[in-house]
């Protein structure tokens, strides 16, 4: 077999991999990335970029005071007890890292701004934050990529939108900036490419090269030049081999093995790609894994196949989330992890999967839904019953087959608390309040009353899976002794998140994936000097 050295190898080219890649090229190590797809960018590409990085100093330029202290306070209020994946040390690592990682970005000249609509999920939390915490990168032009614009993975369109309307898609009011995980991981390609860092696309990691009771390297599936054949090259890191191929959210069957039922790998909006398979490479090493029932957990909505997040649609009004015996059981606004799990613990007492966001048409004059525009009506979405769409709420319960008394008696009970601005059953949008004029309004309740009304289906999706290898502190893969593999890193989504069944922020996914990666290097780079 063809044999290739190097000092570091990172398996996947998302935003671990490339953080990984870049920086330790800036440690002045040679870094080969191989990525099992035709492009890079993984899921973050797909996603919407933003970083939970509390502490950063870009909060301290908007006179929001926050310190590590506040946010190990606010970290541990949150995940509660300890555990095997959420040991002390490696949330005491995050909080530690979090401004220095966001102070090196800044220093690499990655371009972030403070998300300030952001706020930490539980405000009630001590130490919470309202806004400052979540950063994300501004937009990028991918044609400063050069010959690398094509290998960059594009958040919707195949085809470079123009760079006018993806600035306004992403920075305009109200917008969520889906553009912004593309923006984040052209940025690092960019700065990998430009600073001499070895990219090898459609290469999967397919099995680890073990040194003794640790690891030297990883093999790799190529194509061989000018043949059309597939052959393995064996690539020996000289000083670590980072793992960072996200979780296994694309595969149906360990989905199965290891997630809540039902489950489909088609409600992850991660896209396929993922399939679990560096963990697997790092299990047949000894790796210990842990965490593997949880996701990121969010509700979706799937349409041709795709499953949409359903983030600002949950908490905007005129609209409302009822299971299939046509019940309101959940605060449509509260933070996506819980409305995601309790779809799943309401689908124990009643059939709640799929649930159905079912809204009026002021809602659909006003504010985009899954895929569609505000305003739009997707005809080939109405045939398909992707989008259902009735003159009557009576109407619209029997074409999707749900309790038509109990939605008539759940819409009647949730346009009066909508009327008086207080939802008294699951207090949505309390957080969001505000009173002017003696009068009190709740930004998210409006009546359900003008027809037509619409539906779609919301089943519990992801934007990706929790579980994957258990690591230390600094991303070092451990045995289920507690012993490290020597050579062996893992972060992001193939690392078991410390986030268990919760999530502090919008941005915790990645936060968690670029401190980790960062303190891998960190960890790698001081290894192999010591050594
Ligand atoms: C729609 C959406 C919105 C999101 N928004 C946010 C957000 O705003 N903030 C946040 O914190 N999180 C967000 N997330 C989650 C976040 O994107 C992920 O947690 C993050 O992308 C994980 O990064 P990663 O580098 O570990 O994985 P990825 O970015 O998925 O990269 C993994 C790469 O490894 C490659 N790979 C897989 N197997 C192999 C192999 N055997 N050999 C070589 N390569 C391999 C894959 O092809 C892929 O390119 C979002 C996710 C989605 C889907």
């Amino acid at each position: 077999m063809e044999t290739v050295r190097t000092d570091v190898v990172v398996v996947g080219g998302g935003a671990a991999g490339l953080l990984a890649a870049v920086a330790a090229r800036r440690l002045g190590h040679e870094v080969l990335v191989v990525e099992a797809a035709g492009q890079l960018g993984g899921a973050t590409a797909l996603g919407d970029g933003r970083l939970w990085l509390p502490a950063n100093h870009l909060m301290d330029k908007q006179g929001v005071g926050d310190s590590a202290v506040e946010a190990a306070e606010y970290l541990d209020a949150v995940l509660g007890a300890t555990t095997d994946a959420s040991s002390a040390a490696r949330r005491a690592a995050y909080v530690e890292t979090a401004p220095k990682l966001a102070r090196w970005l800044a220093s690499s000249r990655l371009p972030l701004l403070v998300d300030r609509e952001v706020a930490d999920d539980h405000q009630d939390a001590p130490g919470a934050k309202p806004s400052g915490r979540v950063l994300r990168s501004q937009a990028f032009d991918r044609r400063v990529l050069g010959e690398w614009a094509n290998a960059l993975r594009a958040n919707s369109s195949p085809e470079p939108r123009p760079l006018a309307e993806r600035v306004l898609g992403r920075f305009g009011p109200g917008h969520a900036s889906r553009g912004s995980g593309e923006a984040l991981t052209g940025e690092l390609l960019h700065r990998a490419a430009g600073n001499g860092v070895e990219l090898w696309l459609d290469s999967p990691a397919t099995s680890l090269v073990a040194d003794g009771d640790g690891v030297r390297g990883v093999v790799v599936r190529r194509l061989v030049h000018g043949t059309g054949s597939e052959a393995g090259v064996q690539v020996e890191a000289r000083v670590g081999v980072v793992l960072a191929a996200g979780g296994f959210e694309a595969s149906q069957e360990l989905r199965e093995e290891n997630l809540p039922l039902p489950t489909q790998a088609a409600w992850s909006a991660a896209g396929a790609g993922n399939d679990g398979s560096a963990i697997d490479l790092a299990v047949a090493h000894g790796a210990a894994t842990a965490e593997l029932a949880e996701a990121w957990w969010t509700p979706v909505t799937v349409v041709d196949g795709i499953a949409h997040p359903l983030d600002e649609e949950r908490s905007q009004p005129h609209g409302m989330i009822v299971d299939q015996t046509g019940s309101r059981f959940l605060d449509e606004s509260a933070p996506a992890a819980q409305v995601g799990r309790q779809l799943y613990d309401r689908s124990h007492g009643v059939r709640a999967i799929p649930s159905y966001l079912i809204v009026d048409n002021r809602f659909r004059r006003e504010f985009r839904l899954g895929p569609w525009q505000a305003g739009s009506t997707p005809r080939q979405a109405l045939e398909s019953g992707d989008l259902v769409r009735a003159a009557t709420l009576n109407e619209l319960a029997q074409n999707l087959g749900i309790d038509r008394a109990g939605l008539l008696g759940t819409a009647v009970r949730f346009n009066g608390f909508a009327r008086k601005g207080r939802d008294l059953d699951f207090d949505r949008g309390e957080g969001l309040v505000h009173s002017g004029g003696g009068r009190r309004r709740n930004p998210s309740l409006g009546t359900v009353d003008k027809p037509p009304f619409w539906a779609v289906k919301v089943f519990p999706g992801d934007l990706g899976t929790k579980g994957g290898l258990l690591v230390d502190a600094d991303a070092r893969v451990l045995r289920a002794d507690g012993s490290a593999i020597r050579g062996l890193y893992a972060c992001g989504g193939t690392a078991a998140s410390m986030m268990g069944r919760t999530s502090p922020a919008p941005g915790a996914a990645l936060g968690e994936a670029l401190v980790g990666a960062f303190r891998a290097v960190l960890a790698i780079s001081q290894e192999s000097s010591a050594g």
